[in-house]
């Protein structure tokens, strides 16, 4: 995985744009240049695209899209970008968040409009954690399996080039960090070259790459990584070798809600319609509704690293619409109970602890009591079994939010803020918007990212092909 001298390098393949990683970002990507005018080529290191982004859940933070104000949500990439500046207490770039919410609305709606990706504003959502409105999109099975499958339609459909079992490992520039080209190497150990005038790093983040998760966030070396295995931060290295200048390499997104052992994602809304989390000694350790990407260290640091959901007969009716929780039924991770007692002999939690956290749940509800942790129990429905209904959960980290710096446009910079002449990049690959930590993970961050950056870095490669097209013919 190196960078490889260009000079004196010619190619028997060339293709203006070259896009490395077919999941939401790269594919977004290939579509926005192909608009623009460019012919692409996607790379793909597996078989059939999937990416981090089939395993999510599908949904897209947008401000300003039709699909909002048909539903009666007013909403700007001002207001959106300000949810995420106070989300991260300030930590993230102003200017650059901005850019992007700005620019996210127009994409989800460029998605539906022009390449037919059935995206809309889902109410159930709400306006919560971090959002001062509801702005969560999704296509109707709200899965990123969905979402994939429409994308690489949509690719198929605009003329966008794909080969996948083409896994990128080097880079092919010049001195001054001109990229001419790339290298793949393909399943029976052969190699091609193709050449190129831009090139959009698309690899998604470094969560499958264990030194550098250790080497940038140590606290989640022991964590589980829930994200697609094939990330191994090859962009981010390339960028950075490159001269690249990179930020926030401590940032991710965790999550403490994936079953165990199955582990199958649990659906969060059983903890924000009221249920609650608790550890094996049947206590709550924190505010379970707020933060949510933080309860992946949370539930990592209690004993053997697991906590329970527990919920009532109410909330299990709610979730059961998601595919997501279909699958957790499914795999028989969630257990249903007669009463708190056979739930906690089922999870090996003492009785008299879980049902005195109930208890206390019930008097915080009533108002007879604060919670220590600081929720705010009189907001959300009460609980109230029998049926009682447990899942038993460890941490995990989703993917990481630090990587290279790139501008509004999605061209990537050096430390000097100059930028590359021809390298873009965007979702997992670049630095996303939420500052360096996990706390300022705004819901639906990666997956906003991912298609706006994407978008921004299609559009400004096919500018710069274009253009120096245009220059070569005067
Ligand atoms: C379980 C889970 C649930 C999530 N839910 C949501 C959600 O609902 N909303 C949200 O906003 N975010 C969500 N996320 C995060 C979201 O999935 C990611 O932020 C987003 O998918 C990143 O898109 P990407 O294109 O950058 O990366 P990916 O979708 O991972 O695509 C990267 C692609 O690059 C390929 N690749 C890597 N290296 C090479 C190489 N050297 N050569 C060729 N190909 C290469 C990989 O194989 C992969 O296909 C979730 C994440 C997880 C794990």
């Amino acid at each position: 995985m190196t960078i490889l001298n260009a000079q004196s390098k010619t190619f028997e393949i060339h293709v203006p744009v070259v896009v490395v990683g077919a999941g939401a970002t790269g594919l977004t990507a290939a579509l926005a240049a192909r608009d623009g005018g460019a012919d692409v080529l996607l790379l793909e290191r597996d078989s059939r695209p999937m990416g981090s982004t089939s395993m999510s859940q599908g949904n897209i933070a947008a401000a300003g899209t039709k699909s909002q104000r048909e539903n009666g949500v007013e909403d700007s990439g001002e207001r959106f970008a300000a949810d995420i500046v106070a989300l991260t207490r300030g930590e993230t770039d102003a200017g650059l968040a901005r850019a992007y919410a700005d620019a996210s609305g127009p994409t989800v709606d460029w998605l539906v409009e022009k390449h037919d990706i059935p995206l809309s504003l889902d109410t159930d959502w709400g306006a919560m954690l971090g959002h001062s409105v509801m702005r969560i999109h999704a296509t109707p099975t709200r899965t990123g399996l969905e979402l994939m499958t429409c994308l690489t339609n949509a690719i198929s459909a605009a003329g966008v080039d794909l080969i996948t079992d083409a896994h990128v490992v080097d880079v092919y520039a010049e001195k001054d960090g001109t990229v001419r080209g790339i290298k793949f190497e393909r399943p029976d150990g052969s190699f091609e070259d193709v050449g190129c005038d831009a090139l959009i790093l698309a690899t998604c983040g470094f969560g499958g790459n264990r030194s550098m998760v250790e080497k940038f966030i140590p606290e989640m070396a022991e964590a589980l990584y829930h994200g697609h295995e094939g990330n191994e931060g090859e962009g981010i290295q390339w960028g950075m070798k490159l001269g690249a200048a990179t930020a926030d390499m401590t940032a991710f997104q965790g999550l403490g809600a994936l079953a165990e052992p199955s582990r199958v994602l649990v659906h969060y809304a059983i903890v924000l319609q009221g249920g609650i989390i608790v550890n094996s000694k049947g206590e709550r350790f924190t505010d379970e509704s707020i933060d949510i990407s933080g309860m992946g260290r949370k539930v990592t640091a209690q004993d053997d690293h697991i906590a329970w959901f527990i919920y009532d007969k109410e909330r299990h009716d709610f979730v059961t619409k998601y595919v997501e929780y279909q699958e957790t039924m499914e795999v028989g991770a969630v257990r249903e109970a007669g009463s708190l007692k056979e739930l906690a002999e089922i999870a090996k939690i003492p009785a008299d602890v879980l049902e005195a956290t109930v208890d206390d749940c019930y008097a915080m509800h009533r108002g007879e009591k604060e919670d220590s942790h600081g929720r705010d129990f009189p907001s959300v429905p009460i609980l109230s079994g029998p049926p009682w209904y447990g899942v038993r959960v460890c941490g995990a980290l989703f993917h990481t939010q630090g990587g290279l710096v790139i501008d509004k446009n999605a061209q990537v910079c050096r430390e000097d803020g100059t930028r590359l002449p021809n390298l873009f990049a965007g979702g997992g690959t670049a630095r996303s918007t939420s500052g360096p930590s996990d706390w300022g993970y705004i819901p639906a961050a990666g997956l906003f990212t991912a298609v706006t950056q994407g978008r921004l870095a299609g559009m400004a490669a096919a500018e710069l092909v274009q253009s120096g097209k245009k220059a070569a013919a005067e």
